[in-house]
């Protein structure tokens, strides 16, 4: 008899705490639960407000050129552009300062561009592109393109 109701009550134990168990798993079911129901609401605001504050602005259209530090391209040839800053192929353009003054960064198929030299033919709505090399100048061409401004 004493056997069997020790065995009992050690039943009972393993009862109430796999209860517990099952009970502690529940909650963390539910936290998680709650958790996944959040997240996606977060990045939700997070890509609209993304939207709401990334506004372009048109300048027009410019007639795009290209150009390289070589001595036909450039007077001294030096890479050296009219800021004193070294002419970097991808950041580097040269335009008209009464039109785009210098520093500006300018948007040019879907890339951003930085003023930062000067041409004797660049006047108006005309901007050169630095390029590496002048054979990649002279295969870039000249283009018409809707340039913009990040505002
Ligand atoms: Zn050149």
């Amino acid at each position: 008899m004493k056997i069997n109701k020790k065995r009992a009550a050690l039943l009972s134990l393993i009862i109430l705490e796999s209860g517990l168990i099952g009970g502690l798993i529940g909650c963390n079911l539910a936290k998680e639960i709650q958790a996944a129901e959040v997240e996606p609401k977060q990045e939700t605001i997070e890509l609209k407000s993304e939207y709401a504050y990334t506004d372009y602005k048109s300048l027009g259209e410019f007639v795009i050129t290209h150009y390289c530090d070589c001595q036909k391209c450039t007077l001294d040839g030096d890479g050296i552009t009219a800021s004193g800053t070294k002419a970097t192929a991808g950041r580097t353009i040269a335009a008209d300062p009464d039109v785009l003054p210098m520093g500006s960064t300018v948007i040019i198929d879907g890339h951003t561009y930085t003023v930062e030299d000067v041409g004797g033919a660049i006047e108006g709505n005309r901007i050169d592109i630095f390029m590496d090399s002048h054979e990649e100048a002279l295969q870039a061409g000249v283009r018409t393109v809707e340039v913009f401004e990040e505002i």
